[in-house]
């Protein structure tokens, strides 16, 4: 079991695969000339396999892919297919671009939940947010995996100015589609262009629904890191993320592993481990998975707090977002 010095047990292991990405939001990949990790520095099919059954027989009961983009890279089938096999809840977050290629291996390894990021539901704002022209086939392949009985959860980080106009758009959504919209709150990262006036916060987000909607609470568990909400008669649901102005760390059960192969004991944590390296000079990793996250702070990778009103995303250490797998 790998618990922390917080009593808290971690049981989901979130794996980027790459930080190559075939979309360029601002807020994720610092600028557009930015350099891909090269392939051999990657952790390969192999390793991510020995890798994540030593985090599964230490109790990991899920699994993430993430990215950058998990379903540009390459081998990214074999990976999916291998990783079918072991006794996890296999889950990915993508940018739905590859989904229509895809969709066969993921219902063949048992993923029956996609995380689908997408910041609007206008095409112009897409193109201006992304700068690639996909969000006609991003629209299509949300549909595809609905139909095809996928539980779809759309990933929509909320900025300030940007649009956080379009919340209702994003509900009125929900009424006849079985979608679970998921608002996020605008987090600070590498060169992502934060500002504390660009985050529009829970409260916002709610009292926005609530002037068209009455929303009713769902309830969740401990681990969740969204809080769940629905419009009585609605197919689909909603929930916002609340990193920023009310953050879930007291359940959290959540470890990253970045592409290259280091561990990551937060989202915000300014350090990491490599278990790459160790890995591949025939070392034994398990005690450094364990002092790794022995070393995890309370909240937010010890960083800042819940009052972020005078905080400047320069004054946090940590990765882009690109690099992270969110
Ligand atoms: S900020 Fe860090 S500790 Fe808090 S929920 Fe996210 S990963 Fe866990």
């Amino acid at each position: 079991m790998i618990k922390d010095t917080f009593n808290r047990v971690h049981d989901y292991l979130r794996i980027s695969l790459t930080d190559n990405c075939n979309l360029r939001c601002f807020y994720c990949m610092p600028e557009e000339d930015y350099h891909f990790t090269p392939a051999s520095r990657l952790m390969q099919v192999d390793e991510i396999e020995a890798i994540a059954r030593i985090f599964v027989s230490e109790g990991i009961k899920k699994i993430r892919l993430t990215g950058g983009e998990p379903l540009v890279r390459k081998d990214a089938r074999t990976i999916i297919e291998r990783l079918s096999t072991l006794p996890v809840a296999l889950t990915m977050t993508t940018n739905g671009t590859r989904l229509h290629e895809f969709a066969d291996t993921l219902e063949a390894a048992n993923i029956r939940s996609l995380n689908i990021s997408l910041d609007t539901l206008q095409s112009d704002k897409f193109h201006l947010l992304t700068r690639r022209n996909q969000f006609d086939l991003i629209m299509n392949n949300i549909r595809l995996m609905m139909s095809r009985g996928f539980n779809v959860k759309v990933n929509v980080v909320v900025m300030k100015g940007i649009n956080e106009t379009e919340i209702n758009d994003f509900i009125a959504w929900t009424k006849d589609e079985p979608v679970h919209v998921r608002f996020i709150e605008f987090m600070p990262f590498s060169g992502n262009h934060w500002k504390s006036d660009k985050v529009f916060t829970w409260h916002e987000i709610l009292e926005k629904i609530s002037s068209s909607y009455a929303p009713e609470p769902l309830t969740g568990d401990l681990h969740d890191t969204a809080k769940k909400y629905q419009i009585p008669g609605h197919k689909g649901t909603f929930a916002v993320i609340s990193t920023m102005s009310a953050p879930f760390c007291n359940g959290c059960n959540r470890i990253r592993l970045t592409a290259d192969g280091k561990i990551k004991n937060c989202l915000f944590s300014s350090d990491e481990t490599d278990l790459l390296t160790p890995f591949r000079n025939g070392e034994q990793i398990l005690p450094l998975i364990h002092q790794n996250i022995l070393s995890k702070k309370k909240e937010l990778g010890g960083q800042f707090t819940a009052d972020f009103s005078h905080l400047h995303a320069e004054e946090i250490a940590n990765r882009s977002m690109i690099t992270i797998g969110g």
